[in-house]
C-alpha cells in the first residue's frame, strides 16, 4: 500500500488512489457545508490557488448561490490574469502509426481500416505553408506512438523543417509537442530542438481503469506514463501541459488527479503545469463515445473549467475544436486561455482535403469554422485573438513565466504582444470584415496598456507592421 506524498517521484504516491478516494468523500460530505465553502471561496479570492481537497469541495458544491459565486470568481480570475486575450494555435498531425491499444482512439494498432500515414519532410513543408497561409504561428505536433515508423529522430527532423519554413510573411514561431511518454534523453533532445510546451494527456488518473483502457503496447505502463512530466522536467523542459480525456472515468476522480499532478510538479520542480487541456471523448473511425459510461454534460464541463481556473490561476487552459462553437463560447470566459482554429485532425489534412475513404482523422471536429471565422467571432465577443509566441523565445519559461504572471506585468507585456501579432494577422491573412473589426479593437485596446512608455512603443511598432516589418515582441 502506497501513501500520499506530493514530493515523491513514484506515480502511486503523488497520484495516490486512497488520497483521491478520501478527497471525494470529504467533498461529498461537505457539498452543502456553507461555512466551509465560503471559507474556501475567501481563500480562492486571494488568487493563490487551492489544494485539490478544497477545489474538490467547490466542484461538488450543490448550493445554487455558491455555485453562482464560483462561476463569477472564475470569470474574474480569468480577466485579472489573462485579460481578454485568447492565444491561437493549430494541431499538426505528423503520423498516425501506433503500436498501442488505447480503446478510445482510432489509431489503436488493431484498427486495419484507417489509412496509416506519415508525412515526408516535403509533405510537412506543404502542411506548414498551408498553416502559415491561414495565419497560424503556433502549432501542436501530434503523433501516434511507434518507435519504428515514427522514431524521435523523425520528430526532431520535422521540428527543424517546420521552424525553417518562411513562406511570404509566415513563420511558425512556437512548436508544442504532444507525443507519447519518452525518456529523459529524448526530452532533452526535444528541448534542444526548441519546442515550446511538452503536452501529454494522462487520459485517466485511475490506475485500474488506465490499465484496462490501454490493454497493450508501451502506453499500458501507467507509472511510466504518469511519471513522464518528471522526466520531461529532468530533460530541461519546464513548460509541460497536462490533461485528461473526460468521459473515461468519473470526472471528480480525474479532477482531483489533475490537481494532485499540478501540486506534485510544483512541490518537486517549483513550477506547475504551463497548461491544462480539457478534451472530451469524440466519435472517431471505429470509436463510439456512447460506450464510455462517464461522459459529462455541458453544465458539468463548465463547472470543471471554472473550478480548474480557481484552483490553478497561473495555468493556461486549452480547448480544442473537439468542442462546438456554443460550448467553446460558454467556457471561454470561465477560464480558457488558448483555443485552436481551422483544425484538421487527419495526417496531411491542411494542404489537401483528405478523400473520405482514407480517413486518417483522430476524431471528429465539432467546430469546423476557418481560422478567420474563429478570429472574427472572438473579436465580436470582445476577446483579443493573440498569435503571440514571445515568452519562450525570450526565455520566459517555467518559473520565469509564472513570475511574470505573479508580478502583474502581464498587461505591459502580453497585451502589447497580443495586439502586435493580431495586427500582423490582420495585415497578412484577414478577410475584409475581420480586418475592420480588428483595427477597431486594436485602437481601443492600446489605451488599456498601463505604462505610457510601452503604449508609445506599441503605437510605433504597429505603424512599422503596417509598413511591412514583422516579428516585434516584448
Ligand atoms: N499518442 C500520444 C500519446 O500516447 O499520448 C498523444 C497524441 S494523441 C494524437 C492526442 C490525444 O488525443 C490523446 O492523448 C487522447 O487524449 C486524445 N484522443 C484520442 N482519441 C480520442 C477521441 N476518440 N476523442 C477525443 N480525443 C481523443
Amino acid at each position: 500500500m502506497y501513501s500520499y506524498n506530493p514530493k515523491s517521484k513514484c506515480a502511486d504516491e503523488f497520484i495516490n488512489h486512497e488520497e483521491i478516494q478520501e478527497t471525494l468523500q470529504y467533498a461529498r460530505e461537505n457539498r452543502h457545508n456553507r461555512e466551509l465553502i465560503q471559507e474556501i471561496l475567501e481563500k480562492a479570492k486571494q488568487r493563490k490557488g487551492l489544494s485539490h481537497r478544497e477545489a474538490a469541495v467547490l466542484l461538488d458544491c450543490d448550493l445554487e448561490d455558491k455555485n453562482q459565486e464560483i462561476f463569477a470568481l472564475a470569470e474574474q480570475i480569468k480577466k485579472d490574469f489573462y485579460g481578454s486575450r485568447i492565444v491561437m494555435f493549430a494541431p499538426l498531425y505528423l503520423s498516425n502509426y501506433c503500436v498501442n491499444g488505447c480503446v478510445y482512439c482510432p489509431y489503436h494498432a488493431k484498427n486495419r481500416h484507417i489509412a496509416r500515414k506519415k508525412l515526408t519532410q516535403e509533405e510537412i513543408r506543404r502542411e506548414v505553408i498551408a498553416l502559415q497561409d491561414m495565419g497560424h504561428k503556433r502549432l501542436a505536433l501530434e503523433t501516434g506512438e511507434d518507435p519504428v515508423n515514427c522514431p524521435i529522430d523523425y520528430v526532431l527532423e520535422s521540428i527543424k523543417t517546420i521552424y525553417s519554413i518562411k513562406h511570404k510573411n509566415g513563420a511558425i514561431r512556437r512548436v508544442n509537442v504532444n507525443i507519447a511518454a519518452t525518456t529523459v534523453e529524448n526530452y532533452r533532445k526535444l528541448k534542444e530542438a526548441g519546442i515550446g510546451t511538452y503536452i501529454l494527456f494522462q487520459e485517466t488518473y485511475h490506475k485500474e481503469s488506465y490499465l484496462k483502457l490501454h490493454p497493450t503496447g508501451p502506453k499500458h505502463d501507467y507509472n511510466y506514463h504518469t511519471e513522464a512530466m518528471d522526466r520531461a522536467m529532468e530533460g530541461g523542459i519546464d513548460d509541460v501541459g497536462c490533461g485528461v480525456l473526460f468521459g473515461l472515468e468519473l470526472y471528480r476522480y480525474e479532477f482531483a488527479g489533475l490537481l494532485m499532478h499540478a501540486e506534485h510538479l510544483e512541490a518537486v520542480y517549483g513550477v506547475g503545469p504551463h497548461t491544462i487541456s480539457v478534451p472530451r471523448i469524440k466519435r472517431a473511425d471505429d470509436i463510439d463515445p456512447g460506450v464510455f459510461d462517464n461522459g459529462i454534460d455541458d453544465d458539468t464541463f463548465a463547472k470543471i473549467v471554472a473550478c480548474i481556473r480557481i484552483a490553478v490561476p497561473y495555468t493556461g487552459m486549452i480547448i480544442s475544436t473537439r468542442e462546438s462553437k456554443e460550448c467553446r463560447e460558454r467556457v471561454l470566459h470561465l477560464g480558457i486561455s488558448q483555443i485552436s482554429g481551422g483544425s484538421r485532425t487527419s495526417v496531411g489534412g491542411y494542404a489537401e482535403e483528405e478523400p473520405e475513404e482514407e480517413c486518417s482523422e483522430q476524431f471528429d471536429v465539432s467546430d469546423k469554422r476557418t481560422l478567420d471565422q474563429v478570429v472574427n467571432w472572438l473579436m465580436g465577443m470582445g476577446y483579443i485573438p493573440s498569435f503571440c509566441t514571445a515568452c519562450y523565445r525570450e526565455g520566459r519559461t517555467g518559473d520565469r513565466f509564472m513570475s511574470l504572471c505573479k508580478s502583474g506585468q502581464i498587461e505591459n507585456c502580453c497585451l502589447p504582444n497580443a495586439l502586435m501579432t493580431l495586427k500582423e494577422y490582420l495585415m497578412d491573412y484577414a478577410s475584409e470584415d475581420t480586418r475592420k473589426k480588428g483595427e477597431e479593437l486594436i485602437e481601443k485596446e492600446i489605451g488599456s496598456i498601463p505604462k505610457e512608455k510601452v503604449r508609445e512603443i506599441v503605437k510605433d511598432r504597429l505603424l512599422q507592421i503596417q509598413q511591412g516589418n514583422r516579428d516585434f515582441r516584448f
